[in-house]
C-alpha cells in the first residue's frame, strides 16, 4: 500500500514513513492511493473475531511494511480487556428501540483518543526500535489529546514527551490525570497563559528546523493517519454487534471536532462496510454542520469560536477535512489546492453548493449533520438519565441528539460514546445535581503527587527545558 498526498506532491510512501510524519510536505495530508475493499465473504469470516483479531485483519489492509507477526503482536498487545475494561473492548448497548450507544471511552484517559492513541504508543515504540532513533513528541492540550498521548507514550523506549497546557485551565480531573504520572519520560509544562499561547510555541518550536532536526521533535495531532487508520476498526466492531448478518446496513453519529473520527467512518465505508449514514454532530461551534447543510465551508476567528461544555469539540476549523474533501472533489488535487489553498487562504472560505460535487456528501457519501447547544446538551443528558438510567457525558449528549434528527426506521443508529462523564463533572453537576461515578482507579488522583514545571509563555524557555531533559 502506497499513500500520496492530497496536494498532489508526487513522492508515494509507506506507512512506516509517514507514521512520524505529520503533513507531507507540500501541506497536504496523507491517504492511501486506494481503499481496499472488503467483500462478504470477509466481512463474515471477519464477524466472530476478537478485537485484537479484527484490528490486525484491517491494519494490515493498509500496512505492508512491518512483518505480520510483528503487526500481529502489537494489535495484541494493545488492544486488551486490562486496558479498555472489557473482552469487546468497544461494547454496544443498546439505549432505546434502535439507538445504541458504542463505548469507545473505557482506555486509560477515558476519552475515544485511546483507541489509537494507545495503538501509536506500541507502533512509535516498534519502529523506533527499528531504526535505533529516538522522538521527543511536542504537543499542547486543553485536555484529551495530551493526556490520552501521554497514557499511551508512558515507559515507552525511545519517546520522550513534553506536553504545554495552559496552567490552572483545565478541569481538576483532567489535570490531575496528566501531572500524577511521574514517568521520567513524561514532560507536563504548565505554561502561563492560554491555550492559543500553548499552540503558539508548538508551532514556534517546530518551526525552528534547525532546533527540530536536532532534537528530534515530533507531534502526535490527529492528522496522523495511523491515528485514523486504528479508529476504523471500530466502526466494523460496532456494525457487527448492531446487526446479525452483513447485508443489513447501519448509521452511524460521531461527536465531532477535527473531523478524525468521523473520517475513519468514512474510510470504513469506502471500504464496503454497510454504512447508510453518517452523521456529523457538531456544539455551537458549528464549521461542520453548515458546510454539510449549505455547500459553505467557512473557517471560524479564533474570536468567532466558542468556548462551550463539549470542549473536545470547540474548533475553528476541522483539520482532517481535507481528506474528505478530496474524495468529493473526484481525488483532483489541482481542485483541492484551489479550495484549501487559494479559496481558504486568500477569503477564509470555500463554496462548494453549486458544483455537483456538494449534492455527493449527502448522496454517495452518506453524510449528514447535526447541531446542539448548551441547553440541548443538558436536556438530553438529563431525558436520558431520567428515562434510560444511563449517565452521558456532553460530546456523547451532542450526538444523541443529532443522531435522533436522522433515525431511518428500520436501521440502527449508533452514536460513539466520546468520553465518560466523570471527565465533564460540571456540566453533569448543573444537569442533574450530582456528580457522575468515578471509575476506581481514578479515585483519589487529585490528591497524588504532581509532575509538572510551570514556564512562561515563552517558546525558547520550553526549547531550554527541552534541551536541559533529553540526555
Ligand atoms: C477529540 C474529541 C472529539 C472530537 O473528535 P474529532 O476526531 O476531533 O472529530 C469528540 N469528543 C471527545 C470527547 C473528544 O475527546
Amino acid at each position: 500500500m502506497n499513500y500520496l498526498s492530497t496536494r498532489g506532491h508526487p513522492d508515494r510512501k509507506r506507512f512506516c514513513e509517514i507514521l512520524l510524519e505529520g503533513l507531507a510536505p507540500d501541506g497536504g495530508l496523507y491517504l492511501p492511493e486506494t481503499y481496499p475493499q472488503v467483500d462478504t465473504a470477509t466481512l463474515a469470516k471477519w464477524r466472530a473475531l476478537p478485537y485484537a483479531e479484527l484490528a490486525f485483519e484491517i491494519l494490515s489492509l493498509y500496512i505492508d511494511d512491518i512483518p505480520p507477526s510483528d503487526l500481529k503482536a502489537i494489535c495484541a498487545k494493545t488492544y486488551t480487556a486490562e486496558v479498555f475494561g472489557t473482552d469487546e473492548i468497544v461494547p454496544l448497548r443498546e439505549l432505546e428501540d434502535g439507538v445504541y450507544l458504542e463505548a469507545l471511552s473505557n482506555g486509560p484517559t477515558l476519552a475515544f483518543k485511546d483507541m489509537a492513541m494507545q495503538l501509536l504508543g506500541n507502533l512509535f515504540e516498534y519502529e523506533l526500535a527499528r531504526r535505533g532513533s529516538e522522538l521527543n513528541i511536542l504537543g499542547a492540550t486543553s485536555g484529551d489529546t495530551g493526556s490520552a498521548a501521554e497514557y499511551a507514550m508512558r515507559g515507552k523506549k525511545g519517546v520522550r514527551v513534553f506536553m504545554t497546557s495552559p496552567d490552572g485551565r483545565m478541569s481538576p480531573f483532567q489535570q490531575a490525570q496528566m501531572f500524577s504520572l511521574q514517568d521520567e519520560n513524561i514532560h507536563n509544562i504548565a505554561i502561563t497563559g492560554v491555550f492559543d499561547d500553548c499552540q503558539d510555541i508548538v508551532k514556534a518550536v517546530s518551526n525552528d528546523l534547525g532546533f527540530k532536526r536536532k532534537y528530534r521533535i515530533g507531534t502526535v495531532n490527529s492528522i496522523n493517519w495511523a491515528r485514523l487508520l486504528a479508529q476504523v476498526v471500530y466502526y466494523f466492531a460496532g456494525y457487527f454487534q448492531a446487526t446479525a448478518s452483513n447485508d443489513k446496513p447501519v448509521s452511524f453519529t460521531v461527536p465531532s471536532g477535527n473531523f478524525g473520527n468521523v473520517c475513519a467512518g468514512h474510510v470504513a465505508r469506502m471500504m464496503g462496510l454497510p454504512i447508510q449514514t453518517l452523521v456529523v454532530a457538531t456544539n455551537e461551534n458549528d464549521v461542520l454542520d453548515e458546510f454539510f447543510r449549505t455547500g459553505v465551508y467557512r473557517v471560524r476567528a479564533a474570536v468567532d469560536t466558542h468556548e462551550t461544555s463539549s470542549p473536545s469539540m470547540d474548533i475553528s476549523k476541522a483539520s482532517n477535512f481535507e481528506r474528505f474533501v478530496f474524495d468529493l472533489v473526484g481525488r483532483d488535487p489541482a481542485r483541492l489546492r484551489q479550495l484549501f489553498v487559494d479559496d481558504l487562504g486568500l477569503q477564509g472560505s470555500f463554496d462548494l453548493s453549486a458544483d455537483p460535487a456538494f449534492k455527493q456528501a449527502a448522496g454517495r457519501f452518506g453524510f449528514r449533520s447535526g447541531r446542539s447547544t448548551h441547553a440541548d446538551r443538558l436536556a438530553t443528558i438529563r431525558d436520558t438519565e431520567k428515562r434510560f438510567a444511563t449517565l452521558i457525558d456532553p460530546h456523547t449528549a451532542d450526538g444523541l441528539k443529532a443522531a435522533r434528527e436522522q433515525i431511518t426506521p428500520g436501521v440502527p443508529m449508533v452514536v460513539l460514546e466520546t468520553a465518560l462523564p466523570i471527565k465533564f463533572a460540571a456540566t453533569l453537576v448543573e444537569a442533574l445535581g450530582e456528580e457522575p461515578a468515578r471509575p476506581k482507579k481514578f479515585e483519589g488522583i487529585e490528591a497524588l503527587p504532581k509532575r509538572v514545571v510551570k514556564l512562561p509563555a515563552d517558546a525558547e524557555a520550553v526549547k531550554a527545558y527541552i534541551a536541559e531533559n533529553c540526555d
